[in-house]
Parts: structure tokens; sequence; C-alpha cells
């Protein structure tokens, strides 16, 4: 598994800066691939390589531009490093572009631990060759090289939406509370949820019909069920006072205690002229306003997904809830690894009625990928057209990747959960590494995937094979 982890600062530098960084890099063990690789080209010939040989080799004639674009990969102890400079007035007009002007570093790694500590060094080698280079404190008029904060890329980005005026958007954060998580990995057990709903539908239901009329065929044990719901406060018993001889509802009260008895005592039935007390007296339930917040929606689900997403990794300021605009809600929108995804969560089948809205909203955001949890299964019609969809457009191999990613992934069962999560998490990993790969050819016109392939090729071949290939990129 290869790791990443970007950081990004919107920075204007001059080109004699970037090739300045890149030498810097050097001098503190950083080995600069393409430097090298012109260097050596240009000693085989007997040359000397001056700067102007290395940008003429690689990057586009951008002397007098304004807008820049440069590229270097550096490796260290088996990692590659990444460093890119676009700049501040450069305007890509293609849909996709990866990397933000200004400054993007980037590491890949095998391993996992100290990612960030590498990344941090590799940054702090970058701005400190900023700073000793006296064009730039010039260009950017900056005091102290301390007010260069990088910023980590895994967030929502934000302005995109609020500049968007065609979109009144609205959207919830992802906060929930411990007892609402606990109550939510509860309620993803399916017996309770619809012995909850059951409840939540009847507004006060008797426990003797609760136990004749709810679901029969279940072999399930409701007396247990109802304590452990009681016990979540999610169902709360009251007391139905009924008529004895016409069985129509007299009253409810919440307990019995003294003070109610006296009352009960002083209350005569209309129809049959009893006491109140002398009434018949049964046990309710009804669902609390805790359980009417977590099945509206499917909230629950909601709380459940996103705790498993922070789990393997993602960050919760890279989700949002609810994203609505007008009529249209998305469940859940997460900007993770550079790539975008919409969530749709069904705690039911999801059948073809639902694809095609969820198509639209995937074009309508310029989401990468869509990720459908469901609760029950996705039908075989839905499969059907996304992959249908796929195979019209597959000749086209520039927008191949593109459409690949119009399948989306499926988690069919909560059960499934976890599993589907990994693989939502790797999929945002490898299309960060595939698109870091097209920007770095998009700059330097070579294909870096051929560098990475002999590179991490000693580690796990595998794995790359996956990273290189679009079509097993996007299952
Ligand atoms: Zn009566």
């Amino acid at each position: 598994m290869i790791h990443t982890e970007r950081v990004h600062q919107k920075i204007s530098l001059d080109t004699d800066v970037f090739d300045y960084c890149v030498k810097r890099a050097k001098m503190n063990a950083y080995e600069p691939v393409l430097l090298e690789m012109a260097n050596h080209i240009y000693s085989r010939l007997g040359l000397a390589l001056k700067s102007s040989n290395y940008f003429a080799m690689f990057y586009e004639e951008q002397t007098d531009s304004e807008e820049r674009r440069n590229a270097e990969l550096f490796l260290l102890d088996g990692d590659i490093y990444f460093f890119s400079y676009k700049s501040v007035e450069y305007e890509y007009f293609e849909e996709e572009d990866f990397f933000e002007n200004g400054i993007n570093l980037m590491i890949f790694s095998k391993h996992k631990s100290e990612l960030s500590k590498k990344l941090n060094r590799f940054k702090e080698t970058i701005v400190s060759s900023l700073v000793s280079s006296d064009m730039w404190y010039e260009y950017n008029n900056i005091e102290s090289p301390k007010s260069i904060e990088f910023i980590k890329t895994d967030s929502i980005d934000w302005a995109y939406f609020s500049s968007n005026k065609e979109l009144y958007l609205k959207y919830s954060l992802p906060e929930y509370s411990e007892e609402e998580l606990t109550l939510s990995k509860f309620l993803a057990n399916k017996d309770l949820r619809d012995l909850l709903f059951f409840i939540k539908r009847s507004i006060g239901v008797r426990k003797d019909d609760l136990i004749n009329r709810y679901n029969k065929n279940k072999e399930v044990n409701i007396e247990e069920m109802l304590i452990k719901l009681s016990k979540y406060n999610l169902i709360k018993k009251k007391i139905l006072i009924q008529c004895k001889r016409t069985k129509s509802n007299l009253t409810r009260i919440e307990v019995l205690g003294r003070e109610e008895k006296k009352m009960l005592k002083n209350l005569t039935c209309p129809n049959c002229g009893d006491s109140f007390m002398d009434e018949l007296h049964s046990d309710i339930y009804s669902a609390t306003d805790l359980a009417n917040t977590l099945l509206n929606s499917s909230h629950w689900m909601t709380i459940v997904v996103t705790d498993t997403l922070t789990k393997y990794g993602v960050n919760n300021k890279c989700i949002v809830w609810n994203l609505m605009d007008k009529s249209e809600e998305v469940d859940i929108i997460m900007k993770y690894k550079g790539s975008l995804f919409i969530f749709e969560l069904k705690d039911q089948d999801f059948d073809s009625g639902h694809a095609y809205p969820l198509s639209y909203r995937r074009v309508k955001y310029n989401a990468s990928k869509i990720v459908i949890v469901t609760s029950g299964n996705v039908s075989k019609e839905v499969k059907k057209m996304f992959s249908e969809l796929l195979n019209k457009h597959t000749r086209d191999e520039w927008n191949r990747l593109d459409l690949e990613s119009m399948k989306p992934i499926y988690i069919e069962g909560l059960e499934e959960l976890e599993n589907g999560i990994k693989r939502v998490v790797k999929v945002a990993r490898l299309l960060e590494i595939n698109k870091c790969f097209e920007e770095f050819e998009s700059i330097t016109n070579i294909d870096i995937r051929n560098i990475f392939n002999s590179y991490f090729e000693l580690y796990d071949k595998q794995e790359l094979t996956k990273v290189l290939s679009p079509s097993n990129l996007l299952d």
C-alpha cells in the first residue's frame, strides 16, 4: 500500500527560485529525479548543465509569461517526494486541476508511520531554501518564514460551493454526541430498528397489541428488545387507561404514583360511571424525541457511516451532511485526497428509481465517485444501468477514468460497512495518486507512471498495478 500526504501554500515564486529550491533540496540529500536525468545526459555529452537547459528539457517555454508550472520529484530513503509550483496567476481551463496554485508538496511512501514528520522535514527544506533566496523576499513581501503556513489539502473546498451562485446550498456539519453514536450503532441492528419503527408509527401501542400485531412470523424476543430500547431511552412507557366496557381511551399518564392515584379516583368514566382508578390500565410504548431524531431521514445511518469514515482516517472536516439545494439533498458529501465523494444512504433496498437522481447529483456537484450504502440490496437493474453507461463510453480512452468513476461503490448491508469504507478510502488514495501522475505529466511531458512502476516495484508490484490501471482503479 502506498500512503500519501499533501500540503499546499498559495505563494508566488520566480522561475529562478524554483530552480534554487531544487538545488538546495539536493544539498539536503533529496535526490531530484529530473535534474539528475538532465545532468546525466549533459555529462554523457561532455557538457555542463545550465538552469536554462533543465527548464527547456522539461517545462514549457515560460520565461516571459506570468503563468508558469514546474514540478520535480525527489527520492530519499525509499520515499518519493513531489514538489510542484503553479503561479498564482495561472489559469487552467480544464475541469480537473488537481494541484492548487502556489506550492504543492506531497509524499508517497510505503510506510504510514512518520508520514507527516517526513513531509514536514521536506517542507522545512523547501521553506529554508525560499528564505535564503533574496529574490523571493522581494516577490512575496513576506517578512518572516514563520508566516509561511502550509495547509493540509484534505478539506472541503467551500469556496467552490459558496461562489457558485446557481446553487442555494444548506448543509449541516457532522456533529454528534457519544450517546448518539452509541445509539446509532445499536440501531444498526435491524430487528431493534424495525420494532422501534413500528412503535414510532403506532404512536402509543399496548404491549399486548404489540406482541400480537408485530410481525408474528419473526422469531424475536419482544420483551427483551423492549427492555433494551427503554434502557437506551429510545422508547418511553406510559400507562393507558381505557373504559372496561367500551374499550375507549380515557387518558394516559406517565407514572402511577400516590398523586396520580388520588387524581384518578376523583375522575369518573363518562361511559360506565366507574372511577378511572378502577378502569383498565395497560402499559403502552411510544418513541422518544431522541428516537425520532435518529430515525428521521435515517440519521442514525449518517452517523454510523461518518464514524466509520473517521475510523479509517478521514478527518471530519472533509465531511458535510445533508447538502441541500432546494429539494435536492445529498446525505453525505466528502472531499478526501482531492476527490469529491457523494454518499447515498438508504435504509432499504436501492432500486432504479433512486439511481437517476443520483447520477444527476454526481454531475451537478462534479463528484468523482458515488457511494451507495444500503441496509438491504442494490437491485440488479441499477448495477446493469451503471455498467451499461460505462460500456457505451469506454472507447474514448481519455475519458475512460472519468467514466469508470461513474460506477458507484456499492456497500450492501451494514455488516459490509467496514469493508466498504476501507474500499472507499483506498479508491480515494488511488485516485489521488493517479491525478498526481496526470498533472505531473501535463507539466513535464514525462509519464511518471513508468518511474513509479520501476521504483515501487521493489516494494509492492501488485498494489502498483492497481494504481496504474484505470480499470482496476474503480471496481
Ligand atoms: Zn368506563
